[in-house]
């Protein structure tokens, strides 16, 4: 080869690389443009979480979470967000709210289930979570349930407290030594349209023993957390609770909460203490 058809050579591989530079050049400009459209089309119809807003009607924002504990276990963080938004109600964390979302249990349960009167409302989300719990016991040949308390006007419970203080003056002095069984509005999860006394035909009272020993009182005991519901009042937790051991009381307090509380055996308390949630105001 000589000068001359080098030079050649050399000019034609110029040409072809300008060329190429050429192409990948447009091609990229047409890469940038629909990445920049497929991302701004994203945001449009998958926003971003707004932190404040409630996800669901369980929750009750009232926790900073930024003020996460520094030394907290990363396998608890999401432990932590789901438990900062329990709804804690008890002698210590009073509610003075009214329930919202309430709705009417026969339109949510089974047929098989029975609903005394007076027990007919619950909070929807817990409604719907109860729907499906009967529905997994009743393919479990369970079919004898009774809902016999769900949600309840302030009044009324009220009424039952004050009933109580009538007839002993000092009921409820010291819940935490003494726990009781009824309690006032302002602790009272059945007012905030989250708890359920379920019992069964056997034992349609709230008789403990009997109740606890029951199939249908078992059955719950092992599946109600796949469906996001408590055993509110377990035994041995009255220090904690208030709350005297009731088998039959569950609250709903969502999967993946009710799922780490049947796991570890804690009372609810416990559950949110292990967090330490700064304290309101502060
Ligand atoms: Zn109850």
């Amino acid at each position: 080869m000589n000068y001359r058809s080098n030079r050649r050579r050399y000019k034609e591989i110029k040409r072809k690389a300008r060329k190429t530079a050429a192409v990948f050049s447009v091609i990229a400009v047409i890469v940038l443009v629909i990445g920049f459209f497929a991302i701004k089309g994203l945001k449009k119809n998958d926003p971003a979480p707004d932190p404040d807003a409630p996800s669901s009607s369980v929750v009750k924002p009232s926790y900073d979470l930024t003020k996460a504990p520094s030394g907290l276990d990363s396998s608890l963080i999401k432990e932590y967000v789901v438990a900062s938004h329990i709804w804690l109600i008890n002698f210590d964390h009073p509610n003075y709210e009214d329930a919202k979302d309430i709705v009417n249990l026969k339109d949510y349960l089974d047929k098989s289930v029975t609903i005394n009167s007076g027990a007919g409302r619950l909070n929807r989300e817990a409604a719907s979570a109860l729907a499906e719990l009967f529905l997994a016991a009743k393919a479990d040949g369970i079919t004898t349930y009774i809902v016999n308390s769900a949600y309840r006007t302030r009044d009324q419970q009220q009424g039952y407290w004050d009933n109580r203080i009538k007839q002993n003056p000092h009921y409820g002095d010291d819940v935490y030594t003494n726990p009781v069984k009824t309690v006032p509005a302002y602790a009272s999860e059945h007012c905030a349209g989250y708890a359920v006394d379920i019992l069964c035909k056997k034992v349609p009272h709230g008789d403990t023993e009997k109740y606890a020993v029951t199939e249908e009182a078992k059955w719950l005991k092992d599946n109600a957390y796949k469906y996001g519901f408590i055993l509110r009042y377990p035994e041995g937790k009255s220090q904690y609770t208030g709350i005297i051991y009731e088998p039959w009381h569950y609250r709903y307090v969502g999967v993946t909460a009710a799922k780490y509380i049947y796991d570890s055996g804690l009372s609810l308390e416990e559950y949110i203490a292990q967090f330490n949630f700064p304290v309101d105001g502060q």
